[in-house]
């Protein structure tokens, strides 16, 4: 196991080293979906050992790499599944603030197949890593570098990746209109700071129409206002309002961050988007590493 070296101090910029958690933590809450309660445990890794998960509650091929090859379902959440069938969902909240603090080495275990989703945004994960502390390791960090632009298009959305030399995002979402909700947009150069202050709180985000009939569904059992900003009829249900003006965008990019992670290594370079989701997310990356001379992998 290579030698743990400093706790990491600086956040306003990724050393050039590899990092894994100072100790093991552990947090408990309830499957958005299931509405069971699972235990998350999150351990230190040695370098060059990636993101591994593992569900604590099977005993044979439990565990997941981390990959946007393993992403086989986008539909409600960013779900990964192993060879054997094995699959945890609604992990792109914990990626977004692994990737916020640039967590290149860790063990995840669950016991479930979902992910707990606490308050239905990354605070509470982000919060977890504070506890757990970031420790440099003695190997170099490796990074996506963008190098030329790369897009997808459809008739109410798009995305596109291009060079640049910090990790920003410029991201629009109008909702097509429905039930009279106003466009969102926001724009933001990623730190672990900047994360913590304007993304990291950022809700999950759903209509209440849309949440009846997946309940009628037997679906998203766990889901209710103490987990997402809920709308009805173009106004916002929870008490306590909104935690950001545009919460629901921070949140995109929240997502995005969260699933581009999968890859293990942060990407430099600008997402720029409109209506975006998980399943574009896992396209634009696809159509990113699988283009000749699209991005590079750098030592930093
Ligand atoms: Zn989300």
């Amino acid at each position: 196991m290579t030698v743990l070296t400093a706790l990491l101090t600086k956040r306003s910029s990724y050393p050039p080293f590899q990092t894994t958690i100072g100790k093991s933590v552990t947090i408990s809450g309830i499957g958005v979906h299931s509405g069971l309660t699972v235990e998350l445990e999150l351990h230190p890794l040695a370098a060059n050992m990636g993101i591994i998960f593992e569900r604590s509650d099977l005993k044979d091929n439990a565990q997941i790499m981390a990959g946007i090859n393993r992403v086989v379902d986008t539909r409600f959440s960013t779900t990964l599944g192993n060879s054997f069938g094995v699959t945890l969902s609604t992990v792109e909240h914990l990626m977004a603030a692994l990737s916020a603090f640039g967590i290149s080495n860790i063990l995840v275990r669950v016991s479930g197949s979902e992910m707990p989703i606490m308050d239905g945004s990354a605070g509470p994960f982000m919060d977890l890593l504070q506890k757990a502390g970031i420790v440099v390791q003695e190997e170099k960090r490796q990074i996506i570098k963008i190098k030329k632009n790369v897009e997808l298009k459809e008739e109410r959305r798009w995305v596109c990746l291009e060079p640049a030399d910090k990790i920003c995002f410029d991201l629009s979402v109008d909702f097509q209109g429905r039930e009279g909700l106003k466009p969102e947009s926001g724009s933001y150069s990623i730190s672990a700071d900047v994360f913590e202050k304007d993304i990291s709180k950022a809700r999950s985000f759903g209509f209440y129409q849309d949440a009846q009939a997946l309940y009628a569904a037997g679906l998203a059992k766990g889901s209710s206002l103490d987990n997402a900003v809920v709308i009805k009829e173009g106004k916002v249900m929870n008490k306590e309002g909104l935690r950001y003006q545009n919460e629901m965008v921070r949140h995109k990019i929240l997502d995005a961050m969260g699933d581009f992670y999968l890859t293990g290594l942060l990407l430099y370079g600008k997402c720029s988007g409109h209506n975006i989701g998980h399943e574009f997310n896992n396209r634009i990356m696809k159509k990113l590493l699988g283009t000749p001379g699209a991005a590079e992998i750098v030592t930093l």
